[in-house]
């Protein structure tokens, strides 16, 4: 397994829909693996294909939080929301490709979310809390949109200019 570079914000793929995959191969499998051991050492609770610049529609997510609770890391191959509830939910959201920036987001409380296993089987199940928030993101970030495109357009200004800056001093050491 390799922890594998995840991009900052502004970038194009980060901005661009990613592909179906269909069914998963031995490739698919150790790019979800690679992609587990990246979140994990972030830290983070979840990672798209898309933020290490794989544009396939594949996402790793764990948000057990208790401590000593057993992890619980789940890889979802082209996921699909398949219903959401009208309750919605405020959780403050960060990502790992807009790093140390966090905001309020507004979602669908509970999302019942289809996709393939790592063994090519459809498996769906229905998301609250945490797990609801973090789906929601990572989905989204398949489809090329990240939670700052939530936030009005001078705060994703001001959090756009802050990144680029960090990536102008990270390019100089
Ligand atoms: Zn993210």
């Amino acid at each position: 397994m390799t922890i594998r570079p995840i991009l900052i914000h502004p970038d194009p793929r980060l901005k661009t829909r990613a592909t179906e995959i269909g069914q998963p191969d031995d490739t698919v499998r150790a790019l979800a693996a690679d992609m587990l051991e990246t979140m994990y050492d972030a830290p983070g609770i979840g990672l798209a294909a898309p933020q290490i610049g794989l544009m396939q529609r594949l996402l790793v997510m764990d948000c057990v939080k208790e401590e000593g609770a057993e992890p619980r890391p789940m890889a979802l191959i082209d996921p699909v929301i398949e219903w959401a509830s009208e309750e919605l939910s405020v959780y403050e959201e960060g990502c790992l490709s807009i790093p140390e920036q966090y905001a309020d987001v507004e979602r669908p409380a509970e999302v019942e979310v289809s996709w393939t296993d790592l063994d090519g089987a459809r498996q769906s199940e229905r998301f609250g809390g945490l797990w609801s928030t973090c789906v929601q993101h990572e989905i989204d970030h398949l489809d090329g949109k990240l939670f700052i495109d939530y936030l009005k357009p001078l705060k994703r200004q001001m959090i756009t200019r802050k990144m680029q800056k960090l990536k102008r001093e990270k390019a100089r050491t």
